[in-house]
């Protein structure tokens, strides 16, 4: 599989944690890089919904292969919350910030305080439709910690480390990151398919 695959995001991060999980096996190329310069809407009430969503709107703008993800932080004692509406938790503004700071105060006398991260990877392929998931299960630390990564990573501690994601360099977060996960799926997929 060599021919280039569109990414469908605005987000920076997303392309450096996807492209330092797949190597250099596939050439992956940017919305930016695409010359697409749209905010794609996450208008639906699941993941997956939105995740084909964003893949289907750029195979209709490019007729180019690609793929899209949607992520949510899904919290044991807030019923799932924020999980798809993680991004704009705290407002349309969708500051990592502002969100961090919603979900302390809303654990605030929380006993429980297990949550995941749950990515859905939306391909499009040669004219299907294929989904795969990631899944890091974790707690969600009663402060924030460290500096890196982005969105909800200072406060979210994966089990079997102990530390934030935000303390860990992406090679860390790759150990045990759903976004890596999922993406082992999808290159898993990609190595075995055959154009048909
Ligand atoms: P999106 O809708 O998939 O872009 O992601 C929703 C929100 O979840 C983002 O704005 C981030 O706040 C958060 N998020 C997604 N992935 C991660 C991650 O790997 N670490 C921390 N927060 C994340």
């Amino acid at each position: 599989m060599n021919t280039p695959l569109i990414f469908a995001t605005n987000n920076q991060h997303k392309v450096d944690e996807i492209r330092a999980a797949t190597g250099s096996q596939f050439l992956i190329t940017t919305l930016k890089e695409a010359g697409i310069n749209i905010d794609i809407p996450e208008p639906h009430d699941t993941l997956e919904e939105n995740a084909a969503e964003k893949s289907a709107t750029i195979l209709q703008l490019t007729g180019n292969n690609c793929f899209s993800e949607d992520t949510g932080l899904e919290v044991t004692a807030l019923n799932g919350a924020p999980g798809v509406k993680s991004a704009r938790y705290a407002g349309e503004d969708k500051s990592f910030d502002k969100n961090v700071e919603k979900l302390l105060s809303e654990m605030i006398g929380k006993e429980d305080r297990s949550a995941r991260f749950r990515t859905v990877i939306s391909l499009r392929l040669d004219g299907a439709h294929h989904l795969f998931e990631g899944i890091c299960e974790g707690t969600i630390l009663n402060e924030p910690n460290g500096t890196g990564g982005f969105g909800y990573d200072p406060i979210f501690s994966p089990l079997g480390a102990n530390c934030s994601f935000a303390q860990m360099t992406m090679e860390e977060k790759n150990m045990f990151s759903h976004r890596k996960k999922a993406v082992e799926q999808l290159v898993s997929f990609l190595n075995n398919y055959v154009k048909k």
